[in-house]
């Protein structure tokens, strides 16, 4: 899936289940889906106690963690496509590539 086709995507779904929430909140959010990716890549590394090891699923916490830059890109007028391409292209002017 291309990012602006997934933007599309997560808009159409905020708009049909109550709309966007602030840029506050969207921040407070995706503070919240980052600390899960960290512990559930920690408990899957075995740094960090799980109590069902089953329930450790990291591509699902990435999914949230994704799905609400995705908002916050949206809200802030970002296309993620124009985003990632430029911050490689920074990265590639910086150190080579
Ligand atoms: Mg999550």
């Amino acid at each position: 899936m291309e990012l602006h086709e997934a933007q599309r995507q997560v808009d159409d779904f905020i708009r049909g289940h109550g709309g966007y929430w602030n840029k506050f909140q969207i921040l407070a959010r995706l503070t919240e889906e980052l600390g899960e990716v960290s512990a559930a890549v920690q408990r899957a590394e075995g740094l960090r106690a799980s109590v069902d090891p089953s329930q450790v699923n990291v591509a699902d916490e990435i999914g949230d963690l994704l799905f609400t830059v995705a908002v916050l890109a949206n809200v802030c007028g970002v296309s993620l496509d124009e985003a990632l391409r430029g911050v490689l292209l920074k990265y590639a002017a910086r150190d080579g590539g």
